[in-house]
């Protein structure tokens, strides 16, 4: 059991003003493994100060981009520095395989931290923009303090998309972690003190809703950078927008595999956990929804059932696991019920649709493929977070692409073909903030981001420091 008794601000322990409590469960054991403070509006208020203070002071303000990636690089040696027990506790946490932890959420996540440095090194602060009438300065100054809000499936790396960037451009950041994933927050403070940033330049309050809530409503926090459900997104763009306060919002998604006609079948084997069901579908870019051309319906759903049929479901901890838990019981009920709404839909279970029976403990629901779809069930529709496929049907390319952009999501997409130009033609029209060919992953030098109810704004690419800073033009007086 961990015993979390402390919240952090200005570089040290905080003592919570309450003493409310969020209980951590392991979702592969359903043990609880420790107790974290739920930080109250008091807390949060201190946590606010303590980052507009460090906005103002030399040791913060006075670094210039290149001290900013100096410390940016000393924070992602930190990071690797306590890479096994951050995996470790990770994993513990929310039940995500650990191999895909050390690769995703721990190696990402220092790559993030320098890659965000040499982008601060490579963004001049202040242009000067000169024509025969005019000789203008355009500034980028930090935003102000900033409050991260994150879920508890990438728990470290969609907190380096974002304080990253944050602290590459001058920001000082609250971070908000998911209740689920309290305690590897506070290694991340940690690391951050190690690296040498100063007081205040990076606070943690953990807690749930409310918390998070305190946060977005505070007036000291000038932007909020979120990622989270689509429903908990509209409720901060609604504070945000009555504030004018800017918000980068990543949401979730219901992502379309295009499996053209021409495409190797034999691809998806090795793609289930990485772009249809990856950490057991608790991530927002899986592709949950498969189009198969109707030509080939039935080899596609024996495809997909094969390559799902593959997963390795098990205690996460293990190298050889690669399937694990959902994170709660409350996310394993909602996945449950989500199986019996296709079943009354008339969808027809190909694969799974209950709990594996090897395992008697942890939050396992088997990997489910649903066959027989139409892209208007609400199994076809809604974001469902957990290890279920449906395969959908469709006539030819005009219509792949009808179905993939009837959604009310628009985050990913994968275009399977044996011709890379086929596949590009129809990459430019799925109406998405992002798509792969054969294969998805994101890049740190791309941006990464949603469309419709997948959210606002971008994360990675140079385009990233933009959501971080206010542009200011400093006019030159004109000639006369
Ligand atoms: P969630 O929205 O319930 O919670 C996310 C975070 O927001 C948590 O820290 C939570 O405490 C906080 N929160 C919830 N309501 C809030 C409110 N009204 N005000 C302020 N804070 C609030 O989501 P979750 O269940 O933790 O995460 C899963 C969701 O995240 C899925 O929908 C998934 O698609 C999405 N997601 C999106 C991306 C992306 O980049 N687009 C990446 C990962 C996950």
């Amino acid at each position: 059991m961990t015993t979390l008794e402390h919240l952090w601000i200005d570089n040290a322990p905080h003592r919570p003003h309450g003493s409310g409590l969020v209980h951590l469960v392991n979702p592969a054991t359903e043990q609880e493994i420790g107790t974290a403070p739920e930080a109250d509006a008091a807390d949060v208020d201190a946590a606010v100060q303590a980052a507009n203070r460090a906005l103002h002071d030399p040791a913060w303000h006075g670094l210039t981009p290149a001290g900013r990636a100096e410390l940016l690089r000393a924070l992602a040696d930190a990071i690797d520095k306590r890479a096994a027990e951050l995996a470790e506790l990770i994993t513990t946490q929310n039940g995500m395989p650990i191999k895909m932890v050390r690769w995703g959420n721990v190696a990402g996540t220092s790559a993030s931290y320098r890659y965000f440095a040499d982008l601060a090194e490579a963004t001049p602060i202040e242009q000067e923009r000169v024509t025969p009438y005019s000789r203008t300065r355009v500034r980028r100054d930090p935003i102000g303090a900033v409050g991260i809000i994150a879920p508890w499936n990438g728990p470290q790396i969609l907190v380096a998309w974002k304080l990253g960037p944050a602290l590459a451009s001058g920001c000082t950041v609250v971070l908000k972690p998911a209740p689920e994933t309290s305690l590897d927050a506070h290694l991340l403070a940690e690391a951050a003190a190690d690296a040498g940033f100063p007081p205040g330049v990076f606070n943690v309050v953990t807690g749930g809703r409310e918390t998070g809530a305190a946060l977005v409503a505070h007036p000291g926090i000038a932007k909020i950078a979120f990622t989270g459900s689509t429903a908990a997104g509209r409720e901060i763009a609604k504070v945000c927008g009555s504030q004018l306060k800017p918000a980068t919002l990543e949401l979730g998604g219901k992502s379309a595999a295009i499996l053209l006609d021409d495409a190797d079948l034999s691809l998806i084997n090795a793609q289930v956990t990485r772009i249809f069901s990856p950490n057991s579908g608790q991530v927002c870019y899986s592709c949950t929804r498969v189009l198969a051309p109707r030509s080939r319906y039935d080899e596609s759903v024996e495809a997909v059932v094969e390559g799902m049929g593959l997963a390795r479901l098990g205690d996460p901890l293990l190298d050889t696991t690669n399937f694990g838990p959902l994170v709660s019981s409350r996310q394993r009920d909602r996945v449950e019920d989500y199986i019996g709404i296709g079943k009354n839909e008339g969808a027809d279970v190909a694969l799974g649709g209950g709990r594996p029976a090897d395992l008697d403990r942890g939050f396992f629901v088997s990997p489910t493929v649903f066959r027989g779809v139409d892209n208007s069930m609400r199994i076809a529709r809604e974001e469902i977070f957990g290890p279920v496929l449906v395969v959908i049907p469709y006539d030819d390319d005009d219509d792949a692409v009808r179905i993939a952009n009837d959604s009310d999501y628009g985050l990913g997409g994968t275009v399977f073909t044996s011709d890379p130009e086929r596949g590009l033609a129809i990459a430019r029209r799925v109406e998405t903030g992002t798509v792969g060919i054969n294969g998805y992953e994101p890049t740190l030098d791309s941006p990464f981001g949603g469309v419709k109810g997948s959210g606002m704004g971008r994360e990675l690419g140079p385009e990233s420091l933009d959501g971080y800073v206010e542009l200011k033009s400093i006019y030159n007086a004109p000639p006369l």
